[in-house]
């Protein structure tokens, strides 16, 4: 019989909004690490997250895949400009590849100096880097309740494991467990944990991610909740099946009437 039960996180676009963070962190990746030649560097990139950034996140699954965006908005010739950006995002996937075929890139180098620029941050000035981004306190609290009621908590990112903790800790929440990115994907993760945990919730901004539990048979019991708060698009909201519930930041109290 399963008698650890244990809710379950997404971490960025849902524990913290973390945009400016991941504008400032592949902008660094970009200046410091990627030595592109269709970008001149300009410090003024920093000053300010544009919208375009802001408004492709949410068709972001790999922390690799922002350094890309960021190339493509600061690149000095044929930039990606708000306008074109619903061409870049109706073929997201395949924008990304081609971004990485023709640089002759490798996701798994451009994760590395993604990690490499947050590393950098951190050695340099912790704090800042923490300030970056900005936690939301009605899931912290409710962390904290999961905890009084010896509900254990749980976090599944794609984000390095190593950067996650340091915020969390910063927060001072400290879950059970942290898988990041290297632990591979969200769904062999949860095949695991099903064995050992009785999985009251799993609370994630990406809408795909929490169809594909619940189209795996092994997973599917998983109750799903899908953060309002979160990176989502505007299409996200709508056409739900009934298994995935879209969750407010409001009645994250309800759940603990489970
Ligand atoms: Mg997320």
């Amino acid at each position: 019989m399963l008698t650890q039960k244990v809710f379950l996180f997404d971490f960025d676009g849902v524990i913290v909004d973390g945009m400016n963070e991941y504008w400032h962190s592949s902008l660094l990746a970009c200046e410091k690490y990627l030595n592109s030649p269709h970008i001149l560097f300009d410090q003024k990139f920093y000053k300010k997250v544009p919208d375009n950034f802001k408004e492709i996140r949410p068709w972001v699954k790999y922390g690799w895949e922002m350094v890309l965006i960021v190339h493509e908005i600061i690149k000095s010739e044929n930039s990606l400009k708000n306008f074109d950006k619903s061409e870049f995002i109706n073929k997201y996937h395949q924008n990304c590849q081609k971004i990485l075929k023709d640089n002759f890139w490798i996701a798994e180098d451009i994760q590395k100096i993604l990690d490499r620029s947050r590393q950098f941050q951190i050695d340099r000035d912790f704090k800042t880097w923490v300030n970056l981004h900005q936690p939301y306190f009605k899931v912290i609290n409710f962390m904290e309740e999961l905890k009084k009621r010896n509900i254990k908590t749980g976090i599944i990112t794609t984000k390095g494991k190593i950067f996650a903790e340091k915020i969390l800790k910063q927060l001072n929440i400290f879950p059970e467990f942290i898988f990041g990115y290297e632990s591979g994907s969200k769904m062999k993760i949860l095949e695991k944990l099903i064995l050992t945990y009785e999985i009251l919730g799993f609370i994630e901004d990406r809408k795909k991610t929490l169809i594909e539990i619940k189209q795996n048979e092994e997973t599917s019991h998983i109750p799903c909740f899908l953060a309002d708060w979160g990176y989502l698009k505007y299409s996200d909201r709508y056409n739900l099946s009934n298994e995935i519930i879209l969750l407010k930041l409001d009645n994250l109290e309800d759940l603990l009437a489970i």
